[in-house]
């Protein structure tokens, strides 16, 4: 009965998505025990993804759930509807009964084969490093004796957790113990979408330190430069059609 990874990734449509997911397939494929939720900011599941997911050796749920125009704004936090909707989803078909770990994976950052070994034995909630977030190389939570006592950040230290979406995991029964906590539009600022989360669900002090206390850093927050496309034809377009 080996603990699952449920890997909830939020993505949408432009130039870059397909090589984002398949950055991410190409380590996911190789995590054993791993369940990978995609939930597209979309009307509908579209072909390329379907596509993408089937041929992709990883087990998966595809869904989808468009965000509210007025909430498409710079500014605003982005893809709370999406990771609700996962969250929805593993409520109605995960039980008491089901092993697992929750774990928020964007689709523009790098992961380690390494980090999902450190965050399955998460007992209630774990966090680690992230690289290349709070205007820094890397925010980590700060450990002493084994207890996390505060946070390495390079922007706004005040928050109660100052971590990157990508900096913790959630064990499965607690987010089925606690069947109202999810992202919040209203109330929430910038940023402040993973404090809003765990304090429903956690404090500072049961925090779970993974990746040596925190000292090493087993995701990157890459982000994948926007393409130029200046020179893409208007009117002599190639005699092929081919995704990209
Ligand atoms: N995302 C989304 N809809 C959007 C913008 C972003 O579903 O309109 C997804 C995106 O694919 C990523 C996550 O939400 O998995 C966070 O978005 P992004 O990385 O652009 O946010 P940032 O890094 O700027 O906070
Ligand atoms: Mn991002």
């Amino acid at each position: 009965n080996r603990s699952f990874i449920y890997a909830i990734t939020p993505t949408y449509t432009r130039p870059v998505q397909k090589a984002e997911l398949t950055r991410l397939t190409n380590a996911f494929r190789q995590v054993p025990s791993f369940h990978w939720i995609v939930v597209e900011d979309s009307t509908t599941r579209t072909e390329m993804v379907a596509r993408f997911l089937a041929r992709s050796g990883v087990p998966y749920t595809h869904l989808n759930v468009f965000t509210p125009r007025r909430f498409k704004r710079t500014g605003m936090p982005r893809a709370t509807e999406q990771r609700n909707a996962a969250l929805a989803w593993l409520r109605q078909h995960r039980t008491r009964r089901d092993a697992g770990v929750v774990f928020f994976a964007d689709d523009d950052n790098t992961y380690s084969l390494e980090l999902f070994e450190e965050m399955r034995g998460t007992k209630a909630v774990s966090v680690w490093p992230v690289g290349f977030v709070g205007g820094r190389a890397y925010e980590r939570p700060i450990v002493t004796g084994g207890k996390v006592v505060g946070w390495y950040t390079g922007w706004r230290p005040d928050r109660p957790f100052a971590t990157d979406m990508a900096g913790f995991a959630v064990n499965l029964q607690v987010i089925l113990g606690n069947p109202r906590a999810q992202f919040k539009r209203r109330g929430s600022q910038p940023g402040m979408q993973e404090s809003d989360f765990l304090k429903q669900i956690t404090n500072v002090s049961d925090l779970e330190p993974k990746a040596s206390n925190c000292t090493r850093v087993l995701v990157w927050h890459t982000r994948t430069e926007k393409p130029h496309m200046g020179n893409e034809p208007k009117f002599r377009k190639d005699t092929v059609v081919i995704e990209v």
